[in-house]
This record gives C-alpha cells, sequence and structure tokens, in this order.
C-alpha cells in the first residue's frame, strides 16, 4: 500500500492520499478533514489539510476521519475474489459510501495502523509536542532523542519516502496546447519542435495563469507518513495540547488555551471553551453571590450584637463566622457544592427576619455550641 502526501503551495497545507486493500481490491481515499463523510469529493487532487490534522485524528482516535473519502477503486479480475453484492464501480468518483462501506474501510485502516505503536507514539508526543517546560520542540526532541534511545518505548523518527516532482498549472495545460492547436503531444511530432511553440505561447499568453510546482511524497507504510508528519510538526515547533475538559488532544490557536472547540461532553451545543467559560462564569457569580451574602448577614449579626453592648449576640454572631468558615473550606475542597453554601446563607439570611424565635434559640443554645 502506499500514503502520498503532496505539499501545497499554501503555508502548512497538504493533500493526503492513500490505498487500502480489500481482499484483492483496492480502494484510493483522499484524507479530508472536515469534509462530511459521504459526500463526494470532485476533484481528490485539491483536498487540503493541515499537516498536523493526521496525527491529531490518530491521537484521538478519530477513525471515521482519518479513513478520508473514497475517491476510486480498481478491482481484480479475478471473479472468485469478488463479493458479489458489495462492489464498487471502478472510477466512480462519484460514489457515496454508505455506514457499512466506511465501517469496513476504518476495518482495513486499523489493520495497517497495526505496526503503529499507539503508547509509544503518544509517550514521544507528550514528550517533545506537549510538555511545556520553556523549552522549544527541537529542543525537547534533542533531549528525548539522547534520553530514550536505547528504551524500549524508543518511537524512532525513521522513514524513507519516495520523492516526485509535481507541476500544476491553474488551466490544463493539454487544453492550453489544444488551443492554441499545437497538436498532441503524444502523436509523431517532434516533442522539441511543440516544446519550443509550447513555450512562445505561454509567453504571449495570460500572466495571471498561475503555476504550480511541488513535492510528492510516497511512503509505503502508515508509521514511515506518521514519522514524517511529526518531523514536520518539530521542524514548525507545533504545539499540542490536551484538553483540560474532554482529554481530546488539539492544536491551540492561543498559547493560554486549555480547552479545545470540540463539542463538549456535558452540553451538545456548546464547545469545551464555550462550556467552560460560561461553567467559569456561573461559578464566579455565585462565589460574588456568596461573598455579597455573607457579608450581608455577618453585618446583621454583627449589628444586633453591638447594639446589646456586647451582651447579647455573640454566641450567634460567633457561630455564623465558624460555620461559614468551615463551609467555605469545604467548597474549595470540593466536598461542598457552591449552591449548598448559597443555601445555606440564605436560610441564615432570612432567619434575621424571626429575630424574637431566633432571640429565645439563641437563649436556648447559649454556651452550648
Ligand atoms: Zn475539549
Amino acid at each position: 500500500m502506499n500514503y502520498i502526501c503532496t505539499l501545497l503551495n499554501d503555508k502548512d497545507k497538504i493533500n493526503l492520499q492513500f490505498s487500502l486493500q480489500k481482499g484483492n481490491d483496492i480502494l484510493y481515499r483522499v484524507y479530508s478533514q472536515n469534509q462530511e463523510q459521504g459526500k463526494s469529493i470532485d476533484d481528490r487532487n485539491t483536498v487540503a489539510v493541515n499537516y498536523y490534522d493526521f496525527i491529531i485524528d490518530y491521537l484521538n482516535k478519530d477513525y471515521i476521519s482519518l479513513v478520508g473519502q473514497l475517491t476510486g477503486a480498481s478491482f481484480s479480475n479475478d471473479p472468485e475474489s469478488k463479493e458479489a453484492d458489495d462492489i464498487i464501480e471502478a472510477d466512480d468518483y462519484a460514489h457515496i459510501e454508505d455506514d457499512k462501506e466506511i465501517e469496513t474501510a476504518v476495518l482495513l485502516l486499523k489493520k495497517e495502523l497495526e505496526n503503529v505503536d499507539y503508547n509509544n507514539l503518544v509517550l514521544f508526543i507528550e514528550k517533545v509536542l506537549i510538555e511545556q517546560n520553556g523549552l522549544s520542540c527541537k529542543q525537547k526532541f534533542l533531549i528525548y532523542d539522547h534520553v530514550y534511545r536505547y528504551k524500549p518505548n524508543y518511537h524512532e523518527l525513521c522513514f524513507n519516502a519516495t520523492q516526485e516532482v509535481k507541476s500544476e498549472m491553474a488551466v490544463d495545460l493539454k487544453k492550453f496546447l489544444d488551443a492554441n492547436k499545437i497538436g498532441n503531444v503524444n502523436d509523431s511530432n517532434d516533442p522539441s519542435e511543440i516544446f519550443n511553440i509550447a513555450c512562445e505561447n505561454l509567453k504571449s499568453s495570460d500572466k495571471t495563469i498561475t503555476y504550480r510546482i511541488g513535492s510528492k511524497l510516497v511512503f509505503n507504510y502508515i508509521s514511515e507518513l506518521f514519522n514524517y508528519l511529526l518531523y514536520e510538526m518539530i521542524n514548525n515547533e507545533c504545539i499540542i495540547k490536551k484538553c483540560l475538559n474532554c482529554s481530546t488532544y488539539f492544536i491551540p490557536t492561543r498559547s493560554d488555551a486549555v480547552y479545545c472547540n470540540n463539542i463538549s461532553p456535558q452540553n451538545k451545543t456548546k464547545t469545551c471553551v464555550d462550556y467552560m467559560s460560561y461553567k467559569h462564569y456561573l461559578e464566579k457569580t455565585k462565589t460574588d453571590e456568596a461573598t455579597r451574602l455573607y457579608k450581608l448577614v455577618y453585618n446583621i449579626k454583627r449589628g444586633k450584637y453591638e447594639r446589646s453592648r456586647g451582651k447579647n449576640f455573640k454566641t450567634d454572631l460567633d457561630k455564623f463566622i465558624k460555620e461559614a468558615k468551615k463551609r467555605k473550606e469545604d467548597v474549595k475542597k470540593g466536598i461542598m457544592s457552591i449552591k449548598d453554601y448559597l443555601d445555606w446563607l440564605k436560610e441564615q439570611h432570612t432567619s434575621k427576619h424571626v429575630g424574637k424565635i431566633e432571640f429565645k434559640k439563641e437563649g436556648k443554645n447559649n454556651g452550648i455550641s
């Protein structure tokens, strides 16, 4: 099987295509992050992804995204090998895969992934690309390489690739040649002559035509593709983070980001970032409310005590301060919810309206608490 990574002109963007062996048949696929599964792709060569997307999907074990979209298939001529009702028309680029076919492709991909040790890869990622200790990825890689080199969990950043040069024009070159009536490159015309005429035509043509020349890397194993992508990530100082809410790996857009932009597990209508900022807002509002209520109750009790010229209500005031302090600590420790603390404060507040009863209670409990 092979994995083809084409480096696109857009910074950080690549095009990733691969094939999966299904019995004697081959399924051709393009990795198409963010493209809706089951939708056909008009031109597989134009699908651009970030060079780190594939690694992030693998870390998050998002196989549905990893398996990408079907762009074509070739079938063996051996009728024995075919499963009659499970065949996709060859070159049917518009084919839309159903869930069962996607599931089969995922199983085939998982088989390919068997030669990647997930845990070793995660260790490598956590040492080199995640840990925030003020060092660059390259510095951390240097240390990792030195320390882990002879350990059994050493993830060696090694790959073999075949490089091809790929050139493209914004307009189809063949059409351009045909339109200028240069003739078919494949016919018996002298290629040197066609080349010279084409150069002259291009010179006098529309100068807005864009040309692209780039590298196409071919890997034999998915592990080699991973290593190449990791190497690029280190070179580009690409920082990975693990969301503090949902534990998903992600590439932060801000250096201080701690939550991802995926759907939060707690609320399907919010991302982790939105959900957590909402949660913090609520907590802060509640904390502010608790502080306000505490001061209110304290001032009332203090007022009563002072008005009695220090003769009464001392126990009541002390008891309140002591209990509020304990509850506040419990909230900090996570033993008590801020809501329960608030409810208790509200109870303390409303009890002031029944001053007489409270006074009786005060008298009764005096010295006991
Ligand atoms: Zn998250």
